[in-house]
């Protein structure tokens, strides 16, 4: 590709609007263009970098003989209502009607459809398992659009849906696309970690993320020094102590504490460690209020409690919601607690022998609380857990924490869809049952996007060869010199013959800037033609990404650039 006839107008400046990395490259490359919030054009140089993503997916998912199709984007709300997600899906749907008031939506996912398809195709057991794949243009209305292609409204996906006889095979559909995922993303060139993660309701103990480790990831995820195990915070188990089964001390002594709120102001009141004050926090879900008690020292886990609960949202309260209730903010505890309250503790708190809890009375807490005060409560991990936590797992390990940016996702669906919408198959008995789904995400240009976020410097992005936009940029120093034109003209041909790809930069431009604008655009081989290196016979070859330079002959520079190529793991089809 000629530099001087592509659509590449690169921007010095970081625009204002964009606060991380990627999007502000993506914008100064020239490889996205904001139609409305969260709706991008994707330029010619962005769209290089997804075709690569989407021929990685499409050959990792053939293998393990996933099927490609592709369904439609608009779809109609009666499927939606069979599945009851029409009313449970929330603002996020993007809802629309037809000329004739016909209800449909723009899809953000494909579930409905896809078991629309299943169950009007497939009658037997003999013909599953069965596994369906598209990349594809989704909409999710998103509360906060952000941060480029990070977090958009429009953007596309690959979704996959496996369709089984059982649990047992639908198992084996899942961590087969479990691998598949761990070579599309290593082929990608992406350092990433699959976690176990949160299923909600509905999923059992089946799902991973699968996170690219960028330091701008919305996600933290935790894992093991010293065994496999890694999981999203949310969903991250805690080894818990046992409770403390000495003899209480004393009784429960009240003390005042006029103003001290806080476990802070409580613990420098009192003199005693945030780890030995319990923290109360209150919750609502649809039905009820919730009353959840932690260490002081600690942070706790919603996703834990509300799963604890087994409902699908939890509300923090808020003071005055708290008096409602007939609490004391600020003076809140597990003795005395109002009735209608179902009160929740997490295991550590009953592991302290003597401890400091709110009287439920303003300003005066109790001390010397021992496990045998609390009274009509259930418990369950609640707390979250952290860096420097053992592993739950593993008896030496210690878990470390990192930022990740979820770019997949596998999930066990089980019958969910298969038995609302009526998708089921003759057994070997010729007995009707449900199919047994699984459903597998990757956001493609979210993975662009993650691959720029973990793959940058000052001076701008830093391909991974198997998905640069580009292999080699040839940088003319003198266009219009005859000898310097047709160097570069023989190599950009020798090496588009040999199957690279080369932005050629046949621009007017001086120098320094030609060098900062390679830079930026992060191609990972940099070829430099200039008379003088050239009178000796010489090119210079960089490597984007170490910053490495070398002259080399000019009759070697072709089968240097493709041996450099293939050292970055550059595959040639
Ligand atoms: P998130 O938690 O980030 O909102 P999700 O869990 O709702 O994502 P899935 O339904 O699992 O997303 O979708 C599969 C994949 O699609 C995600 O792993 C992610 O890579 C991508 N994706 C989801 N929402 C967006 C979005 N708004 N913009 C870009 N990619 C997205
Ligand atoms: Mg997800």
């Amino acid at each position: 590709m000629r530099r001087s006839k592509y659509l590449l107008n690169t921007l010095k400046e970081t625009p204002k609007e964009a606060v991380v990395i990627s999007h502000q490259l993506m914008l100064r490359t020239c490889m996205i263009k904001q139609l409305a919030s969260g709706i991008y054009t994707y330029m010619p140089f962005a769209v290089r970098s997804i075709r690569k993503i989407e021929r990685i997916i499409r050959q990792e998912l053939d293998r393990v003989g996933c099927i490609e199709l592709l369904m439609p984007s608009v779809q109609p709300a009666d499927l939606w209502n069979e599945s009851g997600r029409w009313k449970n899906y929330g603002k996020e749907l993007l809802r629309m009607k037809d000329r004739k008031e016909n209800e449909f939506c723009y899809g953000p996912t494909h579930e409905e459809v896809v078991t629309d398809v299943v169950r009007r195709e497939l009658r037997s057991y003999k013909e599953l398992p069965l596994n369906l794949y598209q990349i594809q243009t989704k909409f999710r209305d998103e509360v906060r659009p952000r941060f480029g292609l990070m977090r958009g409204r429009e953007f596309i996906m690959k979704d996959a849906y496996s369709f089984d006889v059982d649990e047992e095979t639908c198992d084996a559909s899942y961590w087969l696309m479990y691998e598949a995922y761990k070579r599309i993303f290593s082929r990608c060139g992406l350092n990433f970690r699959p976690v176990e993660a949160d299923s909600g309701l509905i999923g059992g103990d089946y799902t991973h993320e699968f996170h690219v480790l960028a330091n701008s990831g919305e996600d933290e995820i935790l894992s093991c020094n010293q065994c496999d195990y890694a999981a999203n915070v949310e969903r991250c188990e805690v080894r818990q102590p046992a409770a403390f089964s000495g003899p209480e001390l004393d009784k429960p002594r009240r003390v005042a504490t006029p103003d001290a709120k806080t476990i802070e102001e409580v613990s420098n009141l009192l003199g005693v460690q945030p780890s030995q004050c319990v923290k109360a926090l209150l919750y609502k879900t649809e039905n009820e209020p919730v009353l959840a008690f932690i260490r002081g020292d600690r942070t706790l886990n919603e996703t834990a409690l509300r799963n604890a609960l087994g409902v699908p949202e939890l509300e923090l309260l808020n003071e005055g919601d708290a008096r409602e209730v007939g609490l004391v903010p600020g003076f809140v505890g597990p003795i005395n607690a109002p009735d209608g309250l179902s009160l929740w503790v997490d295991p550590e708190v009953l592991a302290i022998e003597a401890s400091v809890v709110g009287a439920n009375a303003p300003d005066a807490h109790f001390t010397h609380v021992h496990p045998s005060h609390f009274a009509n409560y259930q418990v369950t991990s609640l707390r979250q857990a952290f860096a420097g936590d053992p592993c739950p797992r593993c008896d030496e390990g210690v878990l470390a924490s990192w930022r990740g940016i979820e770019v997949g996702q596998v999930f066990k669906l089980k019958t969910k869809y298969s038995e609302s919408m009526n998708a089921s198959y003759l057994d070997e008995q010729g007995h009707s049952k449900p199919m047994v789904m699984g459903c597998y995400g990757i956001g493609v240009t979210r993975t662009m996007a993650a691959a720029i976020e973990q793959n940058h410097d000052d001076a701008g992005i830093i391909w991974p060869v198997q998905i640069a936009p580009f292999h080699v940029t040839l940088l003319s120093l003198d266009v219009g010199s005859d000898e310097v034109d047709g160097a570069a003209e023989t190599v950009y041909q020798a090496l588009t013959d040999r199957g690279v790809e080369v932005l050629y930069d046949d621009t007017k431009g001086r120098p320094g800037f030609k060098f900062k604008d390679a830079d930026l655009l992060g191609i990972p081989i940099q070829l430099v033609f200039g008379k003088r290196s050239l009178n000796q016979g010489l090119v210079d070859l960089k490597m984007r990404g170490t910053g490495e330079k070398r002259s080399v002959a000019l009759a070697e520079c072709v089968d240097e650039t493709i041996a450099a190529l293939r050292q970055q793991g550059w595959e040639h089809h």
